[in-house]
C-alpha cells in the first residue's frame, strides 16, 4: 500500500511506541498519586509539557493537555464565550476552518452568540483586512487556522493576531496540520491560544493539547479532580500524552525532511496536471503546506476515485461526500469558488515521512487511466465539451 493520507493521520513512529510502552505496564501510577509510582508518573507528564513548550516557545504551564484536536478547539472557542459572566458574544473566524470550530461556532451560535465568517480567495487565503472590518464592541475571539487540512493553504496568523492584540480580543488558532510541516511559534503568531493534535504528527491518537497563554481567561468544559490547574479534569492520558512529547521532540527535529517532501509534491503536482485534462489544482502554490495536494477532475465523482485507488493499493481522500448523510461537497473547495461538479471530483493527497519517488511515480502512472476509465462511464463527460464552454 501506497499511504497519501497523512493529513487524516499519520503511522506511529517505532520510536514514540517504544517510549511508551512502559507507561501501559510497570510504570502505571496515578500522576496525582504521592507515593513513588505516582511521582513517577507525574515527572514523565511534566517531561512531555516541557517537550511541548519548548518546541512551540510556550512555558510548561501554557500547556493544557487534551483529548486532541477537536477538544482542544471546543476548549478555546466554548471557554471563552461561555465563560465568566459577560452574556453573549461575537467570534470572528472563516469559511473553511475544520469542522471542530466550525461546528463548535453553529452551536454557540445556538446558544444565542454570534460569529462572522471571513471569506476565502481563490487560493483559499483570508485577508486580514476583511477580518479587521469585522470587529465590533462585543467581539470577544478570533479563531482563524493555522494550515488548512484539505487544501494546505496558510493563513497569515500572525498579521491577524496583531489586529486582535491592538482590539484587545483573544486570538486562538488550529495549528494541528501546520506543527511539524511549518515553523508554529506562538510568540511569533500573535496568539492567545494554539491547538495541537498528536496524532497528526506521527503520535499516538486521542491526546493533543490547547496552548493557553499565562493571563487568558478560560473556562474549563470538563470539571471534576481539577487536573491540568482545573483547565481540563480528568486522571491524564500518561502513555499517551507522554507519546506526544516525544512526537513533538521528533517533529520540530525534522524540519529537513519537509524538503524532501515539498519536492515530490510538486513532481506529483507536475505530472497530475500535465497528464489529466480537466483538472485543476485546488490552492494555491504559494502559502501551501509542503505536503499537500488537492486536485479536481471534472466529470467524475471522488469517491469512485478514491475506492478505485484504494483497490491499486493507493490511499488518498476526497472532500465528496456523496454517499454520507450530507449530499454537500467539502464547504473549503465551495468556499474557494468551486462549483459543486468539480468540487465533487476532488481527489486529496497528502504525503509524509515514509513516501518515496517510487510512490510518486507509481500514482503518476496509475491516476491518468483511473481518472480516464471514470470519465467513460459519466453521463457528464459524454457532453464535456458543451459543458465545459458553457462554464468558462
Ligand atoms: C485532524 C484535525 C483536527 C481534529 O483533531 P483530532 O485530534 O483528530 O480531534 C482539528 N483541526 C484540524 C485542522 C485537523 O486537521
Amino acid at each position: 500500500m501506497i499511504y497519501l493520507d497523512h493529513a487524516a493521520t499519520t503511522p506511529m513512529r517505532s520510536e514514540i511506541l517504544e517510549v511508551m510502552h512502559p507507561y501501559f505496564s510497570e510504570r502505571f501510577g496515578n500522576p496525582s498519586s504521592l507515593h513513588s509510582y505516582g511521582l513517577d508518573a507525574r515527572a514523565a507528564i511534566e517531561r512531555a509539557r516541557e517537550q511541548i513548550a519548548q518546541a512551540i516557545g510556550a512555558t510548561p504551564p501554557e500547556i493544557v493537555f487534551t483529548s486532541g484536536g477537536t477538544e482542544s478547539d471546543n476548549m478555546a472557542l466554548r471557554g471563552v464565550l461561555q465563560g465568566g459572566r459577560r452574556g453573549k458574544g461575537h467570534i470572528i473566524t472563516s469559511a473553511i476552518e475544520h469542522p471542530a470550530v466550525l461546528e463548535t461556532c453553529k452551536s454557540l451560535e445556538r446558544l444565542g452568540h454570534e460569529v462572522t465568517y471571513v471569506s476565502v480567495s481563490r487560493d483559499g487565503h483570508i485577508n486580514p483586512t476583511e477580518v479587521e472590518e469585522a470587529i465590533r464592541d462585543d467581539t470577544r475571539l478570533i479563531s482563524i487556522m493555522h494550515a488548512n487540512n484539505e487544501i494546505g493553504s496558510i493563513q497569515p496568523v500572525a498579521a491577524v493576531g496583531a489586529i486582535a492584540a491592538s482590539h484587545g480580543i483573544y486570538m486562538h488558532t488550529d495549528a494541528v496540520q501546520s506543527v511539524g510541516k511549518i515553523p508554529v511559534n506562538v510568540n511569533d503568531l500573535n496568539v492567545h491560544m494554539l491547538s495541537i493534535s498528536s496524532h497528526k504528527i506521527y503520535g499516538p491518537k486521542g491526546v493533543g493539547c490547547l496552548y493557553v497563554r499565562k493571563g487568558t481567561k478560560l473556562s474549563p468544559l470538563i470539571f471534576g479532580g481539577g487536573h491540568e490547574r482545573g483547565l481540563r479534569s480528568g486522571t491524564e492520558n500518561v502513555s499517551g500524552i507522554v507519546g506526544f512529547g516525544e512526537a513533538m521532540r521528533l517533529a520540530v527535529n525534522d524540519f529537513a525532511d519537509n524538503k524532501r517532501i515539498k519536492r515530490l509534491r510538486d513532481t506529483l503536482i507536475d505530472a497530475v496536471l500535465r497528464e489529466i485534462p480537466y483538472t485543476r489544482l485546488n490552492g494555491g502554490k504559494e502559502s501551501r503546506l509542503p505536503n499537500n495536494a488537492n486536485f479536481s477532475f471534472s466529470y467524475i465523482e471522488g469517491e469512485s476515485l478514491v475506492l478505485r485507488l484504494s483497490a491499486k493499493g493507493i490511499a488518498g481522500s476526497t472532500g465528496s461526500a456523496c454517499s454520507s448523510k450530507k449530499l454537500e461537497p467539502s464547504h473549503v473547495l465551495l468556499a474557494i469558488g468551486l462549483d459543486p461538479v468539480d468540487a465533487h471530483g476532488s481527489l486529496r493527497l497528502t504525503l509524509g515521512r515514509g513516501t518515496t519517488d517510487a510512490d510518486v511515480q507509481r500514482v503518476a502512472e496509475v491516476l491518468p487511466g483511473i481518472v480516464d476509465g471514470l470519465r467513460q462511464m459519466s453521463p457528464l463527460f459524454a457532453c464535456q465539451d458543451e459543458s465545459h464552454a458553457k462554464r468558462e
